[in-house]
Parts: structure tokens; C-alpha cells; sequence
């Protein structure tokens, strides 16, 4: 549902209820703040006739108008009940600050649920319970207890912690960071990140959403919102939690390996939402993205004096996955001619320690000019003959004249504050560790690229649904190697072969399928087959019999109804790989990728992807992951058939998407060729 939150982001008028006269109470801390608004505020409180010069009426029903926002600090019952007097009253916003609610458990789950249906009743909108606050600069409204409340900007932050809110505002004042709107979200009971994000879409004055998460309440809803915004705005978050581990009880890989935060990181790919790790980041690259242009690709031109922080640059551009390009012969030729020889006039262009204002105005005037740069990234050390004021007018002008993205790194401390404010005017930032002025420049041409990709197209798939269907309601769960069909149903190659449940069958199977050929038990009990040697590979036609009856010694009540020994085509050895299926609580069915074996269970080099997945998305998901080069042909091995795997993955994801039945499912491995991939081994729990 689209909400109007207008009344939070510019209210006509406030009234606080639980405002006090004490300084030192919340109540009197958060109505100082609040009075300072410019339109009409009142105070609710039975104790007083006014607070601060305004008004003060004793009840909700007493305030004169239905105000556009109510911020609630009382205690949590007289909460609820003024929550609910807000709604008889006509009012259809409110800020519940007080805590004791489902965070507190016990009972205050109860009250929650309660603030929900009062919510619901009279159809408000309600932010919190257990919030910070909110503040809009635009309306000259601190509705925290943060003393200073925000500058105006351009950055919308909206947060699920709201000691880190606090802490954000403070920081963010002392270093003049404004922001179009300051949200603490608190337990999100009415109101959650999406419902900001739709609203904050078509705010005008915001220009970048930048947000610390905890969870996401409805993972399908945030999808199709983000989704949409991305391609309006860019929006950034810290997600808390990265160290959560795959706590379920897995039966397979894929569910070891799933932890939600690898959800996140797929959902976040999907809709466009760059993830940060750190509070700075958030907001440097946030600071990046509301003041400087769109780089139309990812090549950097580095300028600097100093060896040393371009080599750094030069580092962290390739970590990012930035270009540092040759220069084109015009800028090469006219850097060598202004500079001395020792100069280095290939990217980074290094134009010595000496380097005086007015080269490093030529300098970067020729490298942002240059056809094969995209961006700038200007790098100092201090030295005598360096006036920073005069270097920060000539990038900014260079800047101005060229519309490319400019960072600086000027590696000077106080000396390079005299840059600040020319700086600062011409929306360039600044950072004193190169690689963050790179990573700041490398989110700028991350977005560029969600905003020229849009969604990616599912196209659809050539399935034998009704097939796949009838092997997964056999009613039994695990499936293993004996439900390849799943797949095959799937458009997934699969080996040959079929169960055998008597010796005698094993035989002509074998026959069947010819030459020497692969046993395997097949017992809902037995998750990995070969760790109880249920595994023979290359049976020749005439031992068949006998490994048979070996393996058939596994089987704890014999041959039955999924239960006995497959029998298999021998294949060659080639790259194995695993493919998944997980279902995440928020995001739904995930698919994974990655390389089977070791590669797998010790290094864990898998990736994620929401399924299902779009081929190129696929394709992108098979490329991610830091063993690919095994894949592609490193050091003398063949290369797999890249689009027959990619098509797999693909298919797979769509069986996910398709059967929510399917609770996890492990195709380990699917042997990778030159000409083809074939899946040997399957394993499926269904719901
Ligand atoms: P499990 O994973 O239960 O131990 P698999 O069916 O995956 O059993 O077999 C174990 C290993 O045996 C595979 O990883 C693969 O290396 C090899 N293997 C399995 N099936 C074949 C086959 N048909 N041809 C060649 N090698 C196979
Ligand atoms: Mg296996």
C-alpha cells in the first residue's frame, strides 16, 4: 500500500502528547525541540495551560484541530489510549516514542499487537512504537531528543536502531551533513522501511536513501518497491547481521551454507540496493551519490604527486572493479610536455612531489577531458610549493567544465582545510584514504550501471511441470539420486540410469545401459552415499551381481518404495559443481551456485540468487564466484560449456520458484564438460 506520509515529512501542525516542563524529562527534552517548529504545536498534558510559550490542553480530545502529527511519549498503556484518542480526533499521523512494546516481550507483545488494531481502525498512519523520533529539516521539525536535530540535505536516512539514529545526528552536524529527512523506525509495528521508501520515492528534496536494517518485515513488498525506487534514486544500506550463521538444521549444502544474509545480498543485487558494511561508508558514499554526476562507465583517471596513495588508488580501483585506462596520445603528449621526464605520464598520471597548483590544473583539466576517462580521482601529499585553496578551485573547475565524477584524497589534515569550502560548493568530495574516495567513486558507477540495466527479463522456460509434479508428490521426502527425473522434467541433463531392487534387475539395467557402470544406495536414511561406501564407480558388466548384494547390505529394510540400488552410466570425470535450492523466511526460494567438493564444504565459494533467475542474472551468479577461473579454463584445463551450465542454473532456479514444496534441494555434483554439463546426483526434501 502506498501511504501518504506527508504529515510526517512536512506537518502543518504538532502536538505532543506527554510534553513536560522539566528539562530533564523525556517529555521536556523532546517538546523543546518540537517547539521550536514554526507552525502551530501544542502540548498534551493535564498538568500545565502552557509549555514554552505554547498552548497546552489536557487531553487529546481537548486539542483544538486535528493536527497532521501526534508524537506520543507517555507511558505504554496511557500510549495505546492516546494512540487511540488521536484516532477518534480525527489525527492520522503519529510518532509513538515510548518503548515497552515488542521489544520488551511478555506483555508488551500484547500492547503491540493492540497499537496495530487501534492503527488499523482509524487508519493511521503510525511510526514506531520504540522510535527515536523523526526530524525534517525542511519543516524545521525535531521531533527526537536530539538537541540539534538535522541541517537540510539531500539524504534521506531512515534507521531500525535509534541509539544509532542518535549517534548519526550528532556526527552528521558536526561535519554540517544534512539530510531531507531523519526516520527512526523503532519496532516498525505500522510503518517499515518500505513504506519510507515508497514515500521517499516522490519526495523531491530526497536524492539518495541511505538505511541501517536490521530485517526486512516483507521481503516480496520490498523487491517490488525497491525495485521501483532504484531506478529513481539510489539507495544504500548497512544491513546488521552479516555474521549470522546458517543456524538450521541442514540436511543439505545449500541449507548449511544459506543464512539469511546471503538472502539479503541476493535481494539487494535483484532490486538495485547497494550494500555497505560501515557507518562511514554508508554515508560517504551517500555524501558521493546526492552531489556528484553519473560516470557513464567505470574508467578512472588518477592525478596525484605522490607515488605512494596512487599506487593505493590504483589498488583499491581494481578491488572495486574500476578500470584505470590508458591514456589517449593527446593527453599523453601534452602531460610530456609540460612535465619533467620523470614524471609518470600513464595513468595514474604521477606529476611529482614539486607539483605546484597550477600543474595539477593542467593535469587533471587534460585527464578528465580525455575520451577515455569517466571519472577523476585527484590525489595529494602536502608540500611547500602546494596551495591547496588554489588546487581545490582548479579541480572544481575542471569539474564544472567537464561533468564527470571528481573525488579528491588531499592526504593533508589542517593544511588542506583551507580546500573545505571550495570544495564543499562544487559537491566534490573528499576523503583522506585513496581508496575510500575510490570506493565512493566505484558506487557512483555501480548505480549508473542499476539504472541503465532496469529488471532483468525471465523469459520462459520450455518445462514439463505436470512431470515434475508427479515426482515430488510420491509423498516421500528425501528424494535422492532414484528422482533425477525432477530435473530431466526440468529441461536439467541428467545420466542415465534407473533403481534397481533385486540383483537380477541391476543386471539388465547394467546391460541396458552398457560398458562399466555406476551402483548407488538408495535409502531415505543414507544422505551421503559414498561416506558409507554406497558408492561403485566403474562396475563392470559381470561384477554388477555381486556389488549388487553389497550394496544392497546398506539398505536397513531392503529393497521397497525408494529404496534400492541405482543403477548409472559411467561418466567421465569433468568440473563438478553443486546447484541448490533454499527457501528463505523473507526472500523465498534462493538458488545456489558453486564448485562441488572441497571447494564447497571448506571454502564455502558458493553464491546466492533469488530464485527464479533471469539468464543473464544466471550467468552472473555462475561468473561470481572466486573459483570461476577453474570453470573458464585456468592453468591448462579445458573450459566448461558455459551456456549449457548457465541454462541449468537457470532451470533449476525456476524448478524453485515453481515448486514451493521443494524445501531444499542439492544437484551435487553436475558434471561440467567442454560440450555439455550432466547432473549424476540429486537430493530433495520436500514440505
Ligand atoms: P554422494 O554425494 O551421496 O556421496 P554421488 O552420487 O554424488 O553420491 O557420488 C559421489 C561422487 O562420485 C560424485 O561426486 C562423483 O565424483 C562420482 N560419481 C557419481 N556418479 C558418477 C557417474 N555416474 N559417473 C562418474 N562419476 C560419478
Ligand atoms: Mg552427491
Amino acid at each position: 500500500m502506498d501511504r501518504d506520509l506527508s504529515g510526517f515529512l512536512s506537518p502543518r501542525s504538532v502536538a505532543v502528547v506527554g510534553a513536560s516542563a522539566a528539562p530533564h524529562k523525556i517529555g521536556g527534552v523532546l517538546f523543546s525541540n518540537v517547539a521550536a517548529f514554526p507552525g502551530p504545536v501544542y502540548a498534551v498534558n493535564p498538568g500545565y495551560a502552557e509549555i514554552l510559550g505554547r498552548p497546552c490542553v489536557p487531553t487529546v480530545d481537548a486539542l483544538p484541530e486535528p493536527v497532521s502529527l501526534a508524537v506520543i511519549v507517555v507511558a505504554p498503556d496511557d500510549a495505546l489510549r492516546a494512540l487511540d484518542a488521536c484516532g477518534r480526533r480525527g489525527i492520522r499521523n503519529a510518532v509513538v516514542i515510548t518503548a515497552g512494546f515488542k521489544e520488551a516481550g511478555g506483555v508488551g507483545i500484547e500492547r503491540e499487537r493492540e497499537l496495530v488494531r487501534i492503527a488499523s481502525e482509524h487508519g493511521m498512519n503510525v511510526l514506531g512504537p520504540n522510535a527515536f523520533g523523526l526530524v525534517s529539516p525542511r519543516a524545521g521539525l525535531n521531533a527526537t531528543f536530539a538537541p540539534r536535530g538535522a541541517l537540510p540535505g539531500k539524504i534521506a536516512f531512515i534507521s531500525q536502531s535509534g541509539a544509532l539514529g542518535s549517534g548519526v545526528l550528532h556526527w552528521a552536524w558536526e561535519r554540517k551533513l544534512g539530510f531531507s529527512a531523519f526516520i527512526s523506525l523503532g519496532n516498525k509495528a505500522v510503518l517499515s522501511e518500505t513504506d519510507f521508501f515508497a514515500g521517499l520515492a516522490r519526495d523531491p528534496e530526497t536524492a539518495v536513501i541511505a538505511a541501517y536494517l536490521e530485517g526486512v518485515e516483507d521481503g516480496t513488498e520490498f523487491l517490488r518497491v525497491a525495485g521501483e525506487l532504484t531506478r529513481e534514486k539510489p539507495v544504500l544500506v548497512l544491513k546488521a547481521g552479516h555474521t549470522e550463521a546458517g543456524a538450521r538444521a541442514a540436511s543439505s549444502h545449500t541449507g548449511a551454507l544459506a543464512g539469511s544474509d546471503r538472502a539479503y545480498d541476493a535481494a539487494f543485487r535483484r532490486c538495485g540496493v547497494i550494500r555497505v558494511h560501515t557507518v562511514e561508508e554508508l554515508f560517504e558514499e551517500a555524501v558521493a551519490l546526492a552531489q556528484q554526476p553519473l560516470p557513464r562507465g567505470r574508467r578512472l583517471g588518477i592525478v596525484s604527486n605522490a607515488g605512494g596513495p596512487a599506487i593505493l588508488a590504483a589498488d583499491a580501483a581494481a578491488d572495486d572493479g574500476l578500470e584505470v585506462p590508458a591514456l589517449s596520445p593527446t593527453t599523453v603528449e601534452s602531460l610530456s610536455k609540460r612535465f619533467s621526464s620523470a614524471a609518470s605520464t600513464a595513468n595514474p598520471v604521477d606529476i611529482l612531489a614539486d607539483a605546484t597548483a597550477g600543474g595539477f590544473r593542467d593535469a587533471v583539466e587534460w585527464v578528465l577531458a580525455d575520451p577515455h576517462v569517466d571519472m577523476g580521482l585527484v590525489l595529494t601529499a602536502p608540500h611547500p610549493v602546494l596551495t591547496f585553496a588554489q588546487l581545490a578551485e582548479s579541480v572544481a573547475a575542471a569539474h564544472r567544465r567537464h561533468g564527470k565524477p571528481v573525488a579528491v584524497s588531499f592526504m593533508a589534515g589542517d593544511l588542506g582545510e583551507v580546500a573545505e569550502q571550495t570544495l564543499n560548493d562544487a559537491g566534490i568530495p573528499a576523503y583522506f584514504e585513496p581508496g575510500r574516495a575510490v570506493r565512493a567513486l566505484a558506487t557512483l558507477a555501480r548505480y549508473q550501471e542499476v539504472r541503465e540495466r532496469g529488471p532483468h527479463e525471465r523469459r520462459p522456460l520450455d518445462v514439463d511441470r505436470a512431470g515434475a509434479q508427479r515426482v515430488l508428490s510420491g509423498g516421500r521426502s528425501p528424494l535422492g539420486v532414484e528422482s533425477l527425473g525432477l530435473l530431466a522434467a526440468y529441461g536439467v541433463p541428467i545420466a542415465r540410469g534407473r533403481l534397481a531392487r533385486s540383483s537380477a534387475e541391476a543386471v539388465s539395467l547394467a546391460r541396458e545401459i552398457g560398458g562399466k557402470v555406476v551402483l548407488k544406495v538408495v535409502a531415505p536414511e543414507v544422505v551421503h552415499k559414498s561416506d558409507v561406501g554406497g558408492v561403485r564407480i566403474g562396475v563392470s558388466q559381470s561384477k554388477v551381481r555381486a556389488a549388487y548384494r553389497e550394496l544392497a547390505e546398506l539398505l536397513p529394510d531392503g529393497p521397497g518404495d525408494g529404496a534400492g540400488v541405482y543403477v548409472q552410466e559411467l561418466l567421465p570425470s569433468g568440473e563438478e559443481v553443486i546447484v541448490g535450492i533454499v527457501r528463505d523466511p523473507t526472500f523465498g526460494p534462493l538458488v545456489m551456485f558453486g564448485l562441488g567438493g572441497v571447494f564447497v564444504e571448506v571454502l564455502e565459494d558458493v553464491a546466492f540468487g533469488l530464485a527464479p533467475l533471469a539468464s543473464q542474472e544466471a550467468e552472473d551468479l555462475v561468473r561470481s564466484i572466486r573459483g570461476f577461473p577453474l570453470l573458464a579454463g585456468a592453468r591448462g584445463r579445458p573450459a566448461v560449456h558455459l551456456s549449457g551450465l548457465v541454462e541449468a542454473v537457470e532451470r533449476v532456479s525456476h524448478l524453485a520458484a515453481d515448486f514451493p514444496e521443494i524445501g531444499e534441494l542439492d544437484v551435487n555434483p553436475l558434471l561440467c564438460y567442454p560440450d555439455r554439463v550432466v547432473a549424476v546426483d540429486l537430493r530433495v526434501t520436500v514440505l
